[in-house]
């Protein structure tokens, strides 16, 4: 098998950790290295925040040695060791997975050497074996070859391994697109061939998959990976619709509606879940809202068709609530700020002080950054929220209902009309204090 001397550098407090679980299984007679995406990460130069160990002891023996672990996957040669505060590491036996029924977990497992152990995982970057003790990389998948040239290989046959799991296809968009890697051809034509077998994968997983890779480094290049190997059909139909779906030139010179998604999304900079998933929907309403109206396409209330097509992809994935609230409000409101400079004070007031403003704004930033460059009404919020940064946006109301009885009204149909009036009147600015707001009231009431 390959082996190579390369030195890695300095460990992190999570290699660190692992190291000392090596040791500890070394000690006992059981041979162990750091594998996967740690050794893979740490000879990119790249962060290292998990760190996985492979071993030829069984679970029952890395049980037995170590004081705390959670028997996670055991079945699977799986036990988590907790190594330190907030540390834990995960110590898989070599294992080979012997046969795969559903495209999803593998009917059962033998445990093996490290060379089988290899052939289970998923591509050959991913399949480095490093040993502390003697700084020593073993490589039998021939992943460094591929580490050094940025490509990214199944290892053994493509389609069949994507047969065994098919999360597999979309950890290799992510991983090429996270990475800056060219997928290896016979690995590329295999992903569009076996794109259907997504459908077996579970929401959970698919989604867990998509948001890193929104999240992640290149989110653009991963979707036009998706799209080009037909990896979205299955999950995100709404999205193929956009593709080629034209749009009026002069808002939008950088093409049609997916261009234009590919082109914000290129612009995002370590986006929260919910902006992400915005990013890639606020324009998923386009498609079924197109009409061709005085010449030219447009796209009648796309906003609130897409902020419930965005609600409905995200239940789908079972996204948290959190983030099905958060995107669908901000694709609602997208086209709200064109209207900004024309909004009385309080209907400014309330968009600014809304929950999600914040994402709201840079995704209105991003979609004119990625189709007409006009940021007038950024500029225009900017300032606004400068003057307004020494009051509170949306101040407790001047008036309640008790000021209401105080001033002989029962309760009832009036109040609320009343009520708001004052609130908007506050708002705007015209009803500056209490002393002025109980005058206003006196003066309407009588
Ligand atoms: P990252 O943590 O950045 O996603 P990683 O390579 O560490 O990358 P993990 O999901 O943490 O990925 O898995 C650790 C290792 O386990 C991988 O490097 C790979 O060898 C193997 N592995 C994980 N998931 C799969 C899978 N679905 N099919 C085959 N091997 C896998
Ligand atoms: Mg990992």
């Amino acid at each position: 098998m390959p082996k190579s001397n390369q030195p890695l550098p300095a460990a992190s407090a999570a290699e660190r950790a692992g190291d000392a679980v090596i040791a500890t299984l070394h000690q006992a007679g059981h041979a162990a290295f750091r594998v996967g995406g740690c050794v893979r990460d740490r000879l990119l130069g790249r962060p290292v925040q998990d760190v996985d160990v492979a071993t030829a002891a069984t679970p029952e023996a890395v049980q037995a040695l170590f004081p705390r672990t959670y028997a996670v996957g055991a079945a699977f040669g799986v036990v988590v060791v907790h190594a330190a505060e907030g540390v834990d590491i995960e110590v898989a036996t070599f294992r080979e997975d012997a046969e795969y029924h559903d495209g999803r977990r593998p009917t059962a497992v033998r445990f093996a050497t490290p060379e089988v152990d290899a052939r289970r995982r998923d591509f050959t970057i991913n399949a480095l074996f490093y040993d502390p003790a003697t700084e020593t990389i073993l490589d039998p998948a021939h992943g460094l070859d591929d580490l050094a040239r940025g490509v990214l290989r199944a290892i053994g046959e493509p389609a069949a391994r994507f047969q065994e799991d098919s999360l597999r296809l979309l950890r290799a968009a992510r991983f090429a697109a996270e990475l800056g890697f060219a997928l290896e051809p016979a690995t590329a034509a295999a992903l569009t061939a076996e794109a259907p077998g997504l459908a077996r994968v579970s929401p959970e997983r698919v989604y867990a998959e998509l948001t890193r890779m929104l999240t992640g480094r290149d989110p653009a290049r991963a979707f036009t990976l998706l799209a080009e190997h037909r990896l979205l059909d299955h999950w995100l139909p709404e999205l193929v619709a956009m593709q080629g779906m034209p749009q009026p030139p002069e808002f939008h010179p950088e093409g049609d509606v997916w261009e234009h998604t590919l082109a914000l999304l290129r612009l995002l900079r370590t986006p929260n879940t919910a902006l992400a998933w915005a990013a890639l929907l606020h324009d998923v309403g386009k498609p079924p809202t197109h009409e061709w109206r005085k010449g030219r396409d447009a796209f009648p209330n796309h906003a609130r068709t897409g902020a419930e097509l965005a609600a409905d992809i995200l239940r789908r994935f079972h996204a948290p609530g959190a983030v099905i609230d958060a995107a669908s409000a901000m694709v609602a409101s997208h086209m709200t700020f064109r209207d900004v400079r024309d909004m009385r004070a309080a209907t400014l007031r309330r968009f600014l002080g809304g929950p999600v403003f914040a994402d709201e704004l840079e995704l209105h930033r991003l979609d004119c950054q990625a189709s007409h460059g006009d940021c007038a009404n950024y500029v225009f919020l900017l300032d606004t929220l400068a003057r307004y940064a020494a009051v509170p946006l949306l101040p407790p109301p001047l008036l309640q209902g008790r000021d209401l009885i105080a001033a002989g009204i029962t309760p009832g149909p009036r109040f609320r009309p009343l009520l708001d009036e004052a609130r908007e009147l506050q708002l705007n600015g015209e009803l500056t204090d209490r002393d002025h707001a109980l005058r206003w009231l006196a003066e309407h009431l009588g």
